[in-house]
């Protein structure tokens, strides 16, 4: 059998909003279905080895966590990373991680480096936070299906022209509040503002997670009657 090998980039520093609940649940959905599952971390100046994880994350973090983190992310995880994905394995990076994903993010007056991983770039202008309860409708292969979770961030993203947003918002701010759309997804790299966390609210996109970083197909669990009740509480509480 495969084991899921996931890598926490800063599990120290990017896990605002329990962010951690994402891994535990790729861990169950994993053993679940008796699938290995080895967690690794990589914090400040450690240099990532791409092919020794199929699934890197990075959690949501505060203005001051992204700004300890930035430069030591362009230095010493962009190269692993664009490697990684270019092999085809899964970036997940929610909300900060998310900004830190692209060229670059601006806040209080300084230009955070991001990893260019994705062409997109995050700015902090003036105006209050986009928070709130989220939907948003996304296909990740399959048909649409709807991801809901909840968002909290100051920066606004905007995605190059030939960039894909990972959904169309259903309910809430998205990338920017403007354009209607919400985060990216680009190879199996993705990128989004909902946090929920949010893979316990929305156990089919864990699933195909697992699957896109596998490159394998899973049945469907027996009893996932509480998974199926979270995303339908975080759908209502979001309005769709
Ligand atoms: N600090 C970022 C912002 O406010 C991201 C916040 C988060 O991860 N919730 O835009």
């Amino acid at each position: 059998m495969p084991a899921l090998r996931v890598c926490s980039l800063y599990p120290d520093l990017m896990n605002i909003y329990a962010d951690r609940g994402n891994i535990a649940v790729l861990r169950a959905r994993c053993e679940w279905r008796g699938l290995g599952f080895e967690h690794g971390a990589a914090g400040t100046g450690d240099r990532l080895d791409p092919d020794a994880h199929d699934l890197f994350y990075i959690g949501g973090g505060q203005d001051r966590d992204q700004v300890a983190i930035a430069p030591d992310m362009a230095e010493t995880k962009r190269a692993g990373l664009h490697e990684a994905a270019g092999r085809g394995a899964v970036v997940l990076a929610v909300c900060g991680g998310y900004q830190l994903l692209g060229h670059s993010y601006e806040v209080g007056g300084e230009e955070l480096p991001g990893v260019g991983l994705v062409d997109l770039k995050t700015v902090r202008e003036p105006g209050p936070r986009l928070i709130g309860n989220c939907a948003i409708e996304a296909d990740l292969g399959g048909g649409p299906r709807v991801i809901a979770g909840f968002e909290n961030h100051g920066g606004r993203t905007y995605l190059g022209s030939g960039e894909r947003p990972l959904g169309r918002v259903l309910k809430g701010h998205g990338n920017n509040g403007r354009d209607g759309f919400e985060g990216v997804h680009s190879r199996n790299v993705i990128g989004t503002y909902l946090h929920g966390p949010l893979l316990p609210k929305n156990i089919w996109l864990a699933d195909r997670l697992i699957e896109l970083a596998l490159g394998i197909e899973l049945d469907p669990l027996a009893d996932d009657e509480l998974e199926g009740a979270a995303h339908a509480s975080a759908r209502r509480a979001a309005g769709v």
